[in-house]
């Protein structure tokens, strides 16, 4: 249903504090490892210059929707305090970057028995680290809760990156990891680390896209709650099963 209201509806929703807050993270973080991929380390204070710099010009191109001055300034400081967690908590001289946002795409083709899907899968991986046991798949989220994410729910999602990473560069990835940055008074970073997919992950995506496309070819957009839900800007507005 969301992919019928944002694509096929045409319709738009403005950008919510708390999303907007996740794409500043996410820039400044794409900042930093751009930097380090080239051998520069920024500190916090380069760090928060430039979310201070940018962030008149991306509240206007997200036509974010903030309630006032005051909560708007709040979130500047949350934004920050974010980035000064993730600093605190990654080391500096983690490996070196293979890839910062980068964007993926090839046909889609299931690796178990090599039927083409005819169509590609697109993806963009916020990090790949070129560590010593191999390459590391690193995805960062906010949220306002510190909880382990259930891997299940970010498996369609992490089997992705792999197909993709594995397709474009004929290498196996060593591990995958979801860095949460979560928005508690104090804010705080937690690493989740998933093993590399095996042919069951691989098996299971290639059932859930398969019918998925079935789905879309047929028109049927079907209501279906899950985590996604959480994130999903039609759920108050559009969404009533
Ligand atoms: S609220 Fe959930 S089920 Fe409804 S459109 Fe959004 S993601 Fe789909």
């Amino acid at each position: 249903m969301k992919f019928k209201f944002c694509y096929i509806d045409g319709i738009r929703r403005p950008t919510t504090p708390s999303l907007f807050v996740g794409q500043l993270v996410h820039a400044a973080l794409e900042h930093l490892y751009r930097h380090r991929m080239l051998g520069v380390q920024l500190e916090l204070a380069d760090l928060i210059a430039r979310i201070d710099n940018t962030w008149d010009e991306s509240v206007l191109a997200e036509e974010a929707a903030f309630e006032n001055h005051a909560q708007q300034e709040a979130l500047r400081q949350q934004t920050a305090e974010l980035i000064a967690a993730y600093l605190q908590r990654v080391p500096a001289d983690e490996p070196r970057p293979l890839a910062v946002e980068a964007t993926m795409e090839v046909p889609l083709l299931d690796p178990l028995s090599g039927e083409d899907l005819g169509i590609p899968l697109l993806g963009i991986a916020d990090l790949i680290l070129d560590a010593e046991e191999g390459p590391v798949i690193v995805d960062f989220k906010t949220s306002s809760r510190s909880a382990p994410p259930l891997e299940i729910s970010h498996e369609i999602q992490l089997s992705c990156y792999s197909l993709l990473f594995r397709a474009l560069t004929g290498r196996a990835e060593a591990e995958l990891q979801i860095r949460s940055l979560v928005k508690t008074k104090t804010p705080k970073v937690d690493v989740h680390r998933y093993p590399a997919r095996s042919a069951a992950h691989f098996s299971r995506l290639f059932a859930i896209l398969r019918e998925y496309l079935d789905a879309l070819d047929r028109g049927r957009f079907n209501f279906r709650p899950g985590w996604g839900c959480s994130m999903c800007d039609f759920r108050q507005t559009h969404c009533h099963g």
